[in-house]
Order: C-alpha cells, then sequence, then structure tokens
C-alpha cells in the first residue's frame, strides 16, 4: 500500500552504505520501479554488508576517491541503458565532480552534503574561509554557472538540513502570514518570497533542534557516539562557525569574519561551531543551548530570502543551525575539547537498536516578527520511526525522507540543471515526506533571547532588539 512515484529506467548507484544508506534503502525499494540487478552499492566498510545480503545486493567494497571516481562510476551508471540515479550518501566524496559526471553522463543525482573529497576538512594549508561551507557551496554554485542550462537535475544537498528545512521554511512563512492576516498572494519567485518574509519581519531563522533520543547504554569513555554520520558530525563541528548574515544585525563578535566577496551572505567565525553555542527554542524543552555548527542551509536559506535593491542587500535573515544533539553526542564533543581536540578511536553511528526512545525534534524558528517567534518541524520520535520504516532512527527517517522527496521531484523534473532544495517545489516534497515524519507542527513562543537576563551577574546586552545576534551568543 505504499506509493510508486515514478520509475527509474537506468541503474541505481548508491554510493556510502551507512546509517542514512541503509534507510534509504527501504524507501527506494518501496516507492520506485527499478530493476533489482542494477542497483549498485559502493562503500569500502561492510559493517552494513548483512543488510544487503538480507535484500539480495552485492556490496562493491571500495573507496570511491578523486583518483578512481570515473572509471569506477562510468560503467556502473551506464550499465544495461536508461537514464541511471547516482544517490550519493557517503562522507569525502568530492560532490562537485560527481555532479559533472553525472550531468556528462546524462544520469540523475542526489546528495545531502556538499561534499569534499578526502583532507579536505583537516587540511591546515587552508585558511578558515576556504574550509567553510561558504567554499564547499562555491565549488558546486561555480559549476552551475559554468554547465549549460537544461542539463540534468542534480539536487544539491537534500536531507533533513540541509535540506527539508527549506521546504520547512517556506510552509512557516505561509503559516505566519496567514496568521498575521497579510492576504499576500502565494509567492512563486524567489524574489517574491523573500520579499514575504521581509513584510512578514524576519529578522532570523534558527535551525533549532533538540534530538532527545536516549541510548540503552551510557557512554563509554574514548568513544565518540551520534544518531547520524560520526565522521560527518566532528568534520563540520570543526568547520568554523558559518551564519547567513542578516541585515538588522548592528553587531559582531571580536571573532567574526568576512569572505573575500563583500556580497556574500554568510560570515564565519574565528572559532569551531561545536565550541559555539547560541541560546534558541524548542517546544520540548523551550529554551536550550544550540551548537552553532556550519551547515549549507544557513548560507542557502539566507542567499534566497535577500532582497536586493540596486545591487545592494536591502534585506536579508540571519540564518543559522542551533542544534542540541544526543545527550550522548553532546558529552562526547566535551570529551573530544577537553582532550585538546584529540579524536576518540572508536567513533560509533548508533543504529535504531541501541537506542531506548526520545524524539528528533527538527524545526524552523522564524523570529523577530510582530508574533514574536514561530517555531515549525518535525517531532518524529524514536517509536513512531521504527513503526514506519526499518533500519533507522527518528534522525535517520528525517534525512532518507528527504532523499526519497528529492529523488522523486528529480524524476519528474529531470532537465533542471544543479539545484538546492530552496529552489524545489516545497509543497510536492513535503507531500511525499509528510507520512514519514511523525507530528509536523507550529508554536508561537514569547521567549526571547533576553528572557531571565541578566541574571546574577551583568551582561553585555542590546535590550533595544531582543532579536540581536549579541543576545543568541553565548559568551
Ligand atoms: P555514516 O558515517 O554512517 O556512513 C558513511 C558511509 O560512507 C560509511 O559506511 C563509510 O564506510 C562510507 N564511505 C566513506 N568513505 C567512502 C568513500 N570514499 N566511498 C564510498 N563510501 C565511503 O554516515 P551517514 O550518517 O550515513 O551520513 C552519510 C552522509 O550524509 C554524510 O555526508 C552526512 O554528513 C550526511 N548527512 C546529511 C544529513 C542532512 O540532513 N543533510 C543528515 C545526516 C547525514
Amino acid at each position: 500500500d505504499h506509493p510508486v512515484y515514478a520509475k527509474i529506467d537506468g541503474p541505481i548507484v548508491m554510493i556510502g552504505f551507512g546509517s542514512i544508506g541503509r534507510g534509504t534503502l527501504p524507501l527506494i525499494e518501496r516507492h520506485f520501479e527499478f530493476d533489482r540487478e542494477r542497483f549498485f552499492f559502493i562503500d569500502p566498510s561492510d559493517h552494513n554488508k548483512h543488510i544487503l545480503d538480507a535484500h539480495g545486493y552485492e556490496l562493491i567494497q571500495k573507496h570511491v576517491t578523486k583518483e578512481n571516481y570515473r572509471e569506477l562510476l562510468t560503467p556502473l551508471l551506464t550499465k544495461g541503458g536508461g537514464q541511471a540515479f547516482c544517490v550519493n550518501l557517503s562522507v569525502d566524496t568530492g560532490s562537485a565532480d560527481l555532479i559533472a559526471l553525472c550531468q556528462e553522463l546524462g544520469a540523475l543525482y542526489i546528495d545531502t552534503v556538499n561534499e569534499p573529497w578526502l583532507g579536505f576538512y583537516f587540511d591546515k594549508t587552508k585558511g578558515p574561509s576556504e574550509r567553510s561551507n561558504y567554499a564547499l557551496r562555491n565549488m558546486t554554485l561555480d559549476l552551475r554557472r559554468r554547465s549549460p542550462k537544461g542539463l540534468t537535475t542534480a539536487v544539491s544537498t537534500c536531507g533533513a538540513n540541509p535540506g527539508m528545512v527549506s521546504f520547512f521554511v517556506k510552509q512557516a512563512a505561509l503559516n505566519v502570514a496567514a496568521d498575521l492576516n497579510l492576504n499576500t498572494p502565494e509567492p512563486t519567485t524567489r524574489e517574491e518570497w523573500a520579499a514575504l518574509l521581509r513584510q512578514i519581519g524576519v529578522k532570523g531563522v534558527h535551525i533549532a533542534e533538540r534530538d532527545t533520543q536516549l541510548t540503552k547504554q551510557p557512554k563509554p569513555r574514548g568513544v565518540f557516539l551520534n544518531t547520524w554520520s560520526v565522521e560527518g558530525f566532528i568534520s563540520e563541528g570543526l568547520q568554523p562557525a558559518e551564519l547567513g548574515w542578516g541585515t538588522h544585525e548592528t553587531w559582531k563578535p571580536d571573532t567574526a569574519r568576512e569572505h573575500d566577496d563583500p556580497n556574500a551572505a554568510a560570515i564565519y567565525l574565528m572559532q569551531p561551531g561545536a565550541a559555539t553555542q547560541v541560546r534558541t527554542w524548542c517546544p520540548t524543552p523551550g529554551p536550550q543551548y544550540g551548537y552553532l555548527v556550519t551547515h549549507n542551509e544557513s548560507i542557502s536559506i539566507a542567499d534566497y530570502f535577500t532582497v536586493h535593491e540596486d545591487g545592494r542587500a536591502v534585506y536579508r535573515p540571519t540564518c543559522h543551525y542551533a542544534y542540541h544533539p544526543a545527550d550522548v553526542a553532546v558529552l562526547s564533543w566535551h570529551e573530544l575539547f577537553g582532550a585538546e581536540g584529540e579524536v576518540q578511536k572508536t567513533l560509533h553511528v548508533l543504529d535504531e537498536d541501541e537506542l531506548e526512545e526520545g524524539v528528533d525534534e527538527l524545526g524552523v524558528l522564524l523570529y523577530g516578527h510582530a508574533k514574536g517567534a514561530y517555531w515549525f518541524g518535525s517531532q518524529l520520535s524514536l517509536e513512531e520511526a521504527r513503526s514506519l520504516a526499518p533500519y533507522q532512527s527518528a534522525t535517520g527517517l528525517q534525512v532518507t525522507s528527504a532523499v526519497l522527496a528529492g529523488m522523486v521531484w528529480a524524476l519528474e523534473n529531470p532537465n533542471e540543471g544543479i539545484v538546492e532544495t530552496d529552489e524545489m517545489d516545497f509543497k510536492r516534497c513535503l507531500e511525499i515526506q509528510g507520512p514519514y515524519l511523525g507530528p509536523v507542527k507550529g508554536y508561537y513562543t514569547d521567549w526571547t533571547p533576553l528572557h531571565n537576563r541578566p541574571g546574577l551577574f551583568p551582561e553585555d546586552l542590546d535590550e533595544s532588539d531582543p532579536w540581536q545576534f549579541r543576545n543568541f551568543l553565548v559568551r
């Protein structure tokens, strides 16, 4: 009784079969018609091979590298004819090069992160700006600028976040506009969306997330635990903190730096994101601290919703991630930084059987408008995730269902070239994802980052505007 959305008439090549790959497999099997003989999986590790065995697929146990990707992928993507689909769910695989190859071969493509090739994140010869997501996003956008229109669709960074949260921002904006009785028509262009956010009076957007999933066993010392890629989280957590920089901001911390391009929509801080905390709000905990870890959507959302006049940005919302990961991941970071940055010997992604209970509350917090702040998102529980699809936690299903939505959208729109999720049909994508997201709800709050402040000690606050980054940043 699961809808089959489309037929994939060429091979499917999945790169990386980790926590997201294994969760995506059953969704592809449910929702697409395809040739089982031409579904290929590439991963250097065999830790999830038992799942492929159970489903009757082979594992190609190799690394996809900058040196071998053409030779390795070309025969797979062209085997037996038809239009192939490359589903990149791996770390350390250069997204821009893979997209270029797919477009050359006429294959569709999707990933969940603008991934660089192995070594980028920890390259000490690169400065912080070069190691940023701003730089990674630009590699993909540069390729788009160079490629002719009408090439095959490559969906860039379509997971939960980046990805689904861009769909949420638009739905949240429509909800707030309706509640404010703005009576504006639904936007159809980027410019109109940006104008709507400006009209609502949104000063900023947090990707506000609280993962309350609990492990059955306490975290042992010397092990980094998380509910999704530990390698991915460590890489991004040690990149500089980055945020889309709003036009209403009047103050920057001393660690703030700008990229060379004066029109850049984002700035970065000279400190790792996982060591940078901000005040934010989610429905279950209410006020909480979150990590300002860099993400593609912080930049793409700020960029997408910028209003330009005479070539100048006159309106842009601040946008950043404010992430309280699972408690064991918070402890893991504390241990890592306490050990002078020495990464734990064991990195482990928790699977659904190692978790006891909890919810991944992942949404967008639109703040600074006449109704204060509005959180809109998914409150998927582990229990519900288990009942909806195999091989994944709540976190996993929010990501894999976004991959499903992105794949359907690509098959329905196969000649759009490189697209970011901000540019896709958010309603269609949420329609496909919806059944896998648990409760998707909106909440208003009168909370501001000035709540209960100053406390017992004097603080550097801007009391004239609660929504300044100066008030959000934990110092
Ligand atoms: P994971 O660490 O569980 O799995 C990654 C897999 O890739 C591993 O099995 C690993 O062996 C394999 N791999 C490593 N190098 C490879 C190579 N060169 N070629 C092929 N395979 C290789 O990670 P995950 O949780 O499955 O996440 C996968 C990707 O998705 C990561 O890039 C992660 O950052 C991203 N992600 C995005 C979102 C989002 O919401 N946008 C959420 C979660 C994960």
